[in-house]
């Protein structure tokens, strides 16, 4: 029941991705939410640490997009040094614009993974494409009001998610 909650997998951040395993696992394309995956919402642009790890992720031959559920001109400003493909309002977990990514990727659903901070968007709208789930701990404590109000039962399923690893 709350499986479709559940991420494939589950790291401290982006940064601590193996990123020549999920290469080995078939994975071939990223889609990556923006905030409190990579930067606090209040954060306009990249860091030198985010652009270095999706140029190296590029240079080893995975397609990489932005899909946000915030606005355009946030998801334009912050990818202007990154010059990705991007899916902004994308209304997680709702399928419609993750189905749309992958199409704009050319590339299969089991051949792309989705990272993302929140087990309601990001995670639930992932299973439900059958992408390869990443579930990462947001960057920040800074949320934003809609997103905090499921910060406390979204503790609980990943309490109950770690149970399950463990049996
Ligand atoms: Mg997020």
């Amino acid at each position: 029941m709350l499986e479709r909650f559940f991420p494939n997998m589950y790291v401290k951040s982006i940064f601590h991705l193996n990123v020549d395993k999920l290469i080995k696992k078939g994975i071939k394309g990223i889609l990556v939410d923006i905030d409190n995956t990579l930067v606090s919402f209040d954060i306009e642009e990249p860091t030198d640490e985010i652009i270095t790890l999706f140029s190296t992720m590029l240079k080893k031959g995975l397609k990489v997009m932005l899909i946000s559920n915030n606005t355009k001109e946030r998801v334009d400003l912050f990818n202007s040094k990154l010059n990705l493909k991007t899916i902004h309002k994308a209304k997680k977990p709702r399928v419609i614009n993750i189905k749309r990514a992958i199409k704009m990727m050319n590339l299969k659903n089991n051949e792309v993974a989705l990272i993302g901070d929140q087990i309601f968007t990001d995670v639930f709208g992932g299973n439900r494409a059958n992408l390869y789930t990443i579930l990462v701990q947001p960057v920040s404590c800074k949320d934003e009001w809609k997103t905090k109000v499921k910060r406390g039962l979204e503790k609980k399923v990943i309490r109950k998610y770690i149970e399950y690893k463990r049996t």
